[in-house]
């Protein structure tokens, strides 16, 4: 018999099984609207233009060798990166009291973060907001932190819970770490305004807590890279330390090439080479070193002025058609004459809507309309076109009437 005979199934993941699901439907008319990566209007995956520029360039220089990288990853696309979410005139990043590590994309730069703190912070525990994305408190646990969640979404206005959230966090124990979505929240596509943000950040430096952004969207939310950045900006403005996991999966649409970075900004020069050093030993155990192909691309673009402007025309481009699917299915949902109040769908922002169906009326569209999606009600207007929005737009109708 095997010696793993004993192990019973583990489940799907809950957000890639709805792919497993979608991929096993025979139906021509299904729709996938669980996953997080950027569609065409034709419902294709999308290479960027200036991505492809960029590795033509990699592969036609031939010194390019395959060595491996330091543990740390690559210098000059470590930099950039620092710079492209704190500012490229940022008084840490001056100071050089930042320290950037290149890791495996978003969750990989989570993961890190989360390891680094729980072997040298002094409180184990980390705020997360409820709900968050769902491999959060798996990343965070699993680094040896302790995980609390803080109110953040309220389901009656579909908005943010800016008093429950204000409570959460004031009650928190001092010092205490806290995650932040950078911008784009995940599952909700509710933000904070920037007023909200400035009493948040006040309301976290008067009891040390330490701020931990994720930073999966950047310039996805409103098509500015320098707006979706502010609320990381303010924090480091006042001149406080803070932890920022960045990825360039959706931003650059480099999904599988799992390239992100983690920046730990500190009080001193001093501070941050020591925590640099720290860091290493954390990564060397786990994978070494990280890949080069990503990160090259990534620097290619961030380093030359021109692959730089195009990438930023065609991110805009990606964020606008996924704003102008938002207005599409509120418009469709009107015409349907759909009771309820539907103007959370072009309110909230980012990749994700949250519907605010329930899992009886997801689990309706999925068997009657082939339409598959995240029982939590979460859709992803990444994955609409103009094509298909009637299809969803009849389905959410006959759903919640
Ligand atoms: N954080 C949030 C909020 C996300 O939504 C995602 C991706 O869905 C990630 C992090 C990490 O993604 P990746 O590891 O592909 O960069």
């Amino acid at each position: 018999d095997s010696v793993f005979a004993h192990l019973v199934r583990a489940p799907e993941d809950p957000i890639l099984g709805v792919t497993v699901a979608y991929n096993k439907d025979p139906s021509p008319i299904k729709l996938n609207l669980g996953v997080g990566a950027y569609r065409t209007e034709e419902g294709k995956p999308l290479v960027l233009n200036v991505v492809r520029q960029a590795e033509q360039q990699l592969v036609n220089d031939r010194s390019r060798v395959k060595e491996y990288l330091p543990i740390v990853g690559l210098a000059e696309y470590n930099k950039l990166s620092a710079k492209l979410i704190l500012g490229a005139d940022s008084p840490a990043i001056q100071e050089n009291r930042v320290t950037t590590v290149q890791c495996l994309s978003g969750t990989g730069s989570l993961r890190v973060g989360g390891e680094f703190l729980a072997r040298h912070y002094h409180q184990l525990t980390i705020y997360i907001p409820l709900p968050t994305w769902g491999n959060h408190p798996k990343i965070f646990t699993l680094a040896g932190l302790s995980v609390k969640t803080y109110r953040y979404y309220d389901p009656a206005t579909r908005g943010l819970d800016f008093q429950g959230l204000l409570e959460d966090l004031g009650s928190a124990p001092s010092g205490a770490i806290v995650l932040l979505h950078a911008c784009a929240h995940n599952p909700t596509g509710v933000d904070p305004t920037i007023q909200q943000w400035e009493q948040i950040r006040q309301l976290m430096r008067s009891k040390a807590l330490l701020p931990f952004f994720d930073s999966a969207y950047q310039g996805f939310a409103s098509g500015s890279l320098d707006a979706d950045a502010q609320p990381v900006r303010m924090f480091v403005g006042d001149g406080g330390e803070c932890l920022v996991a960045q990825s360039y999966a959706k931003n650059m649409g480099l999904y599988g090439e799992r390239v992100g970075a983690l920046s730990i900004v500190c009080k001193s020069a001093d501070v941050a080479s020591r925590v640099e050093s720290q860091l290493k030993l954390v990564i060397r155990p786990m994978y070494s070193s990280p890949p080069i192909h990503g990160a090259s691309i990534v620097a290619a673009i961030l380093k030359d002025r021109n692959l730089y402007t195009e990438w930023t025309i065609e991110l805009k481009a990606m964020a606008d058609r996924i704003i102008s699917m938002r207005q599409q299915l509120f418009d469709a949902l009107r015409a349907r004459g759909t009771p309820g109040d539907w103007s959370h769908i072009i309110k909230q922002i980012g990749m994700f809507t949250f519907t605010g169906l329930n899992s009886e009326q997801v689990a309706f569209m999925t068997r009657e309309y082939h339409i598959y999606m995240t029982s939590d009600g979460r859709i992803s207007m990444a994955g609409l076109s103009s094509r298909t929005v009637p299809h969803l737009a009849d389905a959410i109708h006959a759903a919640v009437t």
